[in-house]
């Protein structure tokens, strides 16, 4: 039913209906608004134009306060209008009705808009990263998001009321944070401080007097509170907020907990320490060099002192002091260096010393780039590899020596290895073998190869044994290139074992010269053994022979003696001078022969004698000998010093003796003749053995006689030897051979030491023991 059909009751009804349903709508706006924050736009604002088009309609004046005044809950005597104004009336209503229900839409629309940024305002404060706090001016936590909840370790709204201080770990950070809420206080700018906040089994206190708290330290926690919970490091960053009359209300604060980056610092700090401590301490030099925006030393450690002579400061002052330092023949390194070349290898260098001796050390670098990638600085470390350097330089300079003397030696250096042959081998295998050495190293086992085929059995043998420990030392032959045999003597020096392999260190001596002489020896040797057999078979026969014929002899002799004494007898004073001088002639050399075969007869007996040795003191014996040689009266014999008691054949003794004394008296023109007679120990070096065989006693015979031109010395002693003639000196050239056979029969020797005119010394040495 159309508003135009209803009666005037119905439609008075309606404006009621319509007024009623205004207002609730108006009264929805306008807590909408409000609750917007917005101005309150009112049902009145909205009005003019539904106002107007009333006016329009019916007289601006008169619709308008009606409308009004039946908004504002006024009377209006309806009743009194005519049904087309009560009609308009109602439409105007409805036409109000519908814009504020218009208006009511966008504002609800708004209304939601408002409350999703809200909910989204409320969770960024709540799930900030970090923690957001507002305090009043006592402290007091008026408001917390989440963030910083769950750092206290509190529940959300838990911490509103509560004072921050309670949540200060110790003394010294409830300090801090009262001074600093005073500094925000005072400068009322914003502040930042670090301090340690307790995370946590706080038991909060359920009322805390609210004045002042944050100035006082009753609230903080004890110490054994605090044990055992989580304090953490927090940055905190706050402002002050001021009320309406912009005085200062209240802090606004951030919490964010640093523990880890505070952490790290004191990590960095410690290792930086610790870094610089073994920096300090240690014996290498360890640096930084700076090359942007300058060069410079940024870090030398005090080891600079002892490595070169120069102090850390004198580094500091001099940024191109390593250049001069750095010897001239390695400067080009260095600057490769410094212009970006850093090696990863170690890089090895000389430097001059402040005193001017040189340093090697050996470094390792690190190239430090900036953000552009440019070569900023470099860090290393620099060793004192001197001592190291000097030895390798010595090691060298021994290897050089050992090589040129290895090179240059006769003999032929080798190093064998059963499985590979030969490995190596010094020169002078190429004279000796006529091989060059890198065809030996290409046939590794011609060495072996060349062995000659009678003398392979044994060097391998030799070889076998060396595997079990024994040296080797061997002579064999060889066949050098052009197959001439060369004897080697081949001895091991030296063994090493790499894994399964004996390897032989040897030296082999190219011997076949000696070889070759040692035979020509050997062979004259055996020459010589066959002659000497001759020679003493000859020997033999011929004292047989002397022996024979003196022997023989004697008997004719003496019969030639004594028919020349029956003639001196029968013809006595009958002879003429003529006569009687041959006579004497015949007989002296009839005297003459028989003293010779008797001579001889001495001497081949002598020779012939098997001697039969017993102990006898040679002093006694002496004695007994001179006594009874019936000596003339010009003749002094002294005996000095002591005399041994020896083991030998007396007969061959007394013959010695009695010749060379006989000798001392009848060379001998002296007024007085002396002789002197001794014996003494001596060594004789020239025997082999032990000082005790060498020992010997040595008797002399020393005389004033004539002396004997050294000349003859060794002649003398040769059998039928005179130097003079038989009227000079009477005799029979035979004294001294026998002397000589006698001695070597007791196995001495005899010499003597003599000068003419100086008398002579006849020594007579016989062993010991
Ligand atoms: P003989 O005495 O019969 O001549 P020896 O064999 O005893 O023969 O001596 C050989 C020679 O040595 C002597 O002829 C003499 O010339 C020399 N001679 C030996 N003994 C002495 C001595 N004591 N002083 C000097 N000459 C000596």
């Amino acid at each position: 039913m159309g508003d135009r059909d209803k009666t005037k009751a119905q439609l008075i009804a309606e404006i009621d209906r319509l007024r009623r349903r205004v207002a609730k709508l108006e009264s929805m706006s306008r807590s909408n608004a409000r609750e917007k924050g917005a101005p309150a736009s009112t049902a009145e604002d909205a009005r003019p134009g539904c106002i107007r088009s009333m006016t329009e309609m019916e007289g601006p004046v008169l619709m308008q306060d009606r409308v009004r005044n039946i908004l504002r809950g006024q009377a209006v005597d309806v009743e009194d209008l005519g049904l087309a104004d009560v009609q308009q009336l109602v439409e105007e209503l409805q036409i109000h009705q519908v814009e504020l229900e218009m208006q009511n839409d966008e504002l609800l629309r708004v209304q939601a808009e408002l409350q999703a940024m809200r909910d989204s305002y409320a969770d960024l404060y709540d799930l900030a990263p970090v923690g957001y706090l507002t305090l009043d001016t006592d402290g007091i936590i008026q408001k917390a998001n989440l963030t910083a909840a769950a750092l206290l370790g509190v529940e959300k709204g838990g911490l509103t009321g509560q004072p921050l201080v309670l949540f200060l770990f110790e003394k010294r950070d409830t300090t801090a944070y009262h001074d600093y809420l005073h500094k925000l206080l005072k400068t009322e700018e914003a502040q930042a401080c670090d301090l340690r906040l307790l995370r946590r089994g706080v038991s909060l206190p359920t009322s805390v007097s609210g004045r002042r708290v944050f100035a006082s330290t009753s609230h903080t926690l004890a110490s054994s509170e605090a044990q055992g919970r989580m304090p953490f490091h927090a940055h905190l960053d706050g402002i002050v907020i001021y009320n309406e009359h912009k005085t200062v209300q209240g802090f606004r604060i951030t919490i964010s907990d640093i523990t880890a980056q505070k952490r790290a610092q004191l990590a960095l700090r410690e290792s930086e320490a610790r870094f610089r401590l073994l920096a300090e301490n240690a014996r290498d030099l360890i640096y930084r060099y700076c090359l942007l925006p300058t060069p410079k030393f940024e870090y030398v450690s005090p080891s600079a002192l002892a490595l070169t002579g120069y102090t850390p400061e004198e580094h500091y002052a001099d940024p191109y002091l390593g250049f001069k330092l750095v010897h001239p023949d390695d400067r080009h390194l260095l600057e490769a260096m410094t212009s970006g070349e850093v090696s990863k290898d170690p890089l090895v260098l000389r430097w001059v010393r402040k005193d001017g001796s040189v340093l090697w050390t050996e470094q390792r670098n690190v190239p430090i780039y900036d953000d552009d990638g440019q070569l900023e600085a470099i860090e290393g470390v620099a060793r004192d590899i001197t001592e190291r350097k000097q030895a390798e330089m010595e090691l060298l300079e021994s290897e050089a020596r050992y090589r040129r003397l290895v090179e240059s030696s006769p003999d032929i250096l080798y190093v064998y290895s059963r499985t590979r042959g030969g490995i190596y081998y010094s020169p002078r295998v190429e004279a000796v073998l006529g091989y060059s050495l890198d065809y030996l190293y290409d046939h590794p086992f011609l060495w072996w190869d060349s062995i000659y085929n009678g003398d392979r059995e044994s060097v391998a043998q030799a070889v076998e044994n060396f595997a079990e420990g024994q040296r080797i030392d061997i002579e064999y032959r060889i066949r050098d290139a052009e197959g001439n045999l060369h004897w080697l003597h081949d001895r091991s020096i030296g063994r090493r074992i790499e894994g399964d392999e004996i390897i032989i260190e040897g030296l082999a001596t190219d011997i076949t010269k000696s070889k070759r002489a040692e035979e020509a020896l050997q062979q004259a040797h055996r020459e010589l053994a066959i002659k000497a057999e001759a020679l003493e078979e000859a020997n033999q026969e011929l004292t047989q022979y002397a022996y024979v014929v003196s022997h023989d002899l004697r008997t004719p002799l003496r019969a030639i003696h004594n028919y020349v004494d029956f003639l001196h007898e029968d013809l006595e004073g009958r002879l003429n001078e003529e006569q009687q001088v041959y006579l004497d002639g015949l007989s002296k050399a009839v005297q003459e022969a028989e003293a010779l075969v008797s001579d001889l007869l001495e001497l081949s007996r002598l020779g012939r004698r098997e001697g039969s040795f017993e102990s006898i003191d040679t002093g006694l014996l002496l004695q007994a000998l001179i006594a009874v040689m019936d000596l003339p009266e010009d003749v002094e014999i002294t005996m000095e010093g002591s005399y041994p008691t020896l083991n030998l054949d007396e007969v061959v003794f007394r013959q010695i003796f009695q010749n060379l004394i006989s000798n001392a008296v009848k060379f001998n023109i002296a007024d007085c003749k002396r002789i002197r007679i001794g014996c003494r120990v001596v060594v004789d070096m020239e025997q082999g053995g032990d000082i005790a065989q060498q020992a010997a006693y040595e008797f002399y015979v020393r005389d004033n006689g004539i002396g004997i031109d050294p000349r003859y010395h060794k002649q003398i002693f040769g059998v039928f030897e005179r130097l003079h003639t038989a009227g000079e000196y009477e005799g029979t050239g035979i004294g001294l051979a026998i002397v000589r056979k006698g001695v070597a029969k007791l196995g001495g020797t005899v010499h003597l030491e003599s000068e003419v005119g100086q008398g002579s010394t006849f020594f007579v040495r016989l062993p010991k023991a």
